[in-house]
């Protein structure tokens, strides 16, 4: 088996979807309100919204986060090539809608080691003509793999915008977050931009420890990183205004495309980008 593979949904590389299991990928579509998710993956949802009934609003936030700054790199800092790592289910707008609409000439390149993610890549893939738009079934965790097959597809010599929205609270520091970080970093050029968000216990702690202990219980691994630790990610780069904060507190757009706020306070994602200098 090889670690990356250039992906045609109906085609070969397409593995068993485990319906039994609830998967992060799934939970995480029915907070945000999708139909690409199963019953046991309804069934933790609602046992973590009786923990912590702003779960959805979190997901919802957080989604934001990431097109906020999406837009802004495409707009302001002018970045063409997007690398996502962490995709998830397609939720509209995606990310290469947002940069696309901006550039359309954008390059996109989506990664994500979900096989439900893969069944669903078809929608990921209707980019522009003048663009392109690709999905590579990769784990985070083989950064170098990953980089290999971008490499087809993105030009390293130029600015990309590399976001992990979401995804590294399912990497702990133990099992190579922050070597898959820099490993991404070390391959990126100046000007191109790290775009993070992970969760935090810091401002709901006890939701938060409870939260992850519905999701161990579940077979899933969740680590909650306080404002410091989620820096660290940033090493080398400089962190962009306002810095790391709460995803709904970055550069909040209330009223954006009828993007309304879901309410005051902060989520318990940290969001943060950084420029490679
Ligand atoms: N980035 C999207 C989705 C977040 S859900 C958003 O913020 O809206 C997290 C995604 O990360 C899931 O789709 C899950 O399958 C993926 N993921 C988790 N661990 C991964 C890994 N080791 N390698 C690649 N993808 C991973």
């Amino acid at each position: 088996e090889p670690a990356v593979h250039r992906t045609h949904p109906t085609g070969p590389g397409v593995t068993r979807i485990d319906t039994t299991r609830p998967h992060p990928a799934r939970v995480y579509d029915w907070f945000l309100g999708g139909k690409d998710n199963y019953p046991v993956d309804e069934a933790l949802g609602k046992q973590i919204m009786s923990i912590d009934a702003g779960a959805p609003r979190a997901a919802r936030a957080n989604r934001r986060f990431m097109q906020r700054a999406t837009r802004r790199l495409a707009r302001e800092a002018g970045i063409r090539q997007f690398l996502d790592i962490g995709t998830g289910i397609p939720t509209e707008p995606n990310l290469h809608q947002i940069a696309q609409s901006f550039a359309p000439d954008a390059r996109v390149v989506y990664v994500d080691n979900d096989p439900i993610v893969l069944a669903h890549a078809e929608a990921l893939l209707r980019g522009t003509p003048e663009g392109v738009t690709e999905y590579l079934q990769a784990d985070a965790r083989e950064p170098a793999a990953i980089l290999e097959q971008a490499r087809r597809i993105l030009d390293f010599d130029r600015p990309v915008a590399l976001s992990l929205i979401a995804l590294l609270h399912f990497v702990a520091d133990e099992d190579g977050a922050h070597e898959l970080v820099d490993t991404l970093v070390e391959a990126l050029a100046p000007g191109s931009c790290l775009v993070v968000s992970a969760m935090t216990a810091d401002f709901e702690p006890e939701n938060v420890q409870r939260g992850i202990a519905a999701y161990a219980a579940g077979g899933v691994t969740l680590v909650a990183r306080s404002q410091a630790e989620m820096g660290r990610f940033f090493k080398g780069l400089e962190v962009l205004d306002p810095g790391v904060v709460s995803v709904a507190d970055w550069h909040p757009e209330p009223d954006a495309g009828g993007d309304a706020p879901d309410g005051p306070g902060p989520v318990s994602l940290y969001g943060g980008v950084g420029r490679k200098p």
